[in-house]
């Protein structure tokens, strides 16, 4: 029909496993609060896209280099990463957490000298272990998704990670034997938002941000959530 045929498509990148963000369902499907978030802003917006799902990194990479239009990835909103994208008003908040094993003899950061600590490349809780690093002197070895990186820490190669809350707090709840250390004490790392490049796609941003408080209004954001999240509670 002519009216679909007029829509824009929009080439989006994402997270490949980001949970409960970014992540498959048992048909392969993408789902997670930031793609039922973006399905909703397409369809209010009358906008089609193709979801382009790969390691974080590559995928900020992809908006930076202008080969995509957009990223939602549970990407955080920083003062760097402003100087590249426009962003989106804020749609959810997040801290960073220090997570080690289950039952680790590891419970403060002076613990980790001298051991190894997995990172996530490209990430603001991967800023954050670094800001620390000289500190506490710890070695860093790099990781493209979370689920590597988390193994690593499970099996014992790499002593912690650095994570954001709501993202550990979900592979925790779904059987990971890992432990966060600061639950009280998490690390600054702002609020997730929507990017673009910088003066590209100021509609998307303008969508995205309408229907966002569209939804906040009508109970449709805080459904997706509860989706999500609501066992948690
Ligand atoms: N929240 C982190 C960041 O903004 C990591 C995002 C991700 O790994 N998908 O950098």
């Amino acid at each position: 029909n002519r009216a679909s045929a007029a829509e824009p498509n929009y080439v989006i990148s994402t997270d490949a496993t980001y949970a409960p963000f970014d992540f498959q369902d048992k048909n392969n499907q993408y789902i997670g609060i930031d793609q039922d978030i973006l399905k909703e802003v397409a369809k209010r917006n009358h906008f089609t896209y193709t979801l382009k799902p790969m390691a974080f990194n590559s995928a900020a990479q992809m908006v930076a280099n202008g080969q995509a239009d957009g990223i939602i990835a549970g990407m955080a909103i920083t003062d760097e990463r402003k100087q590249v994208y426009d962003v989106s008003d804020p749609y959810y908040n997040t801290g960073v957490a220090w997570i080690t094993k289950k039952g680790s003899k590891l419970t403060s950061l002076s613990d980790l000298k001298g051991k190894t600590v997995a990172l996530k490349s490209g990430t603001a809780a991967a800023n954050y272990g670094l800001s620390l690093q000289s500190k506490y002197g710890f070695k860093v070895k790099y990781f493209n998704d979370t689920d590597t990186m988390y193994n690593d820490v499970v099996n014992g190669n790499s002593a912690a990670t650095f994570e954001d809350m709501p993202v550990i707090q979900y592979a925790i709840k779904n059987g990971l034997k890992l432990q966060v250390q600061n639950a009280n004490d998490l690390g600054n790392a702002g609020a997730y938002g929507f990017f673009v490049k910088k003066g590209q796609n100021p509609q998307l941003i303008k969508a995205f941000n309408s229907t966002l408080k569209e939804m906040k209004a009508d109970g449709s954001y805080q459904k997706i959530v509860n989706k999500y999240l609501k066992s948690d509670q």
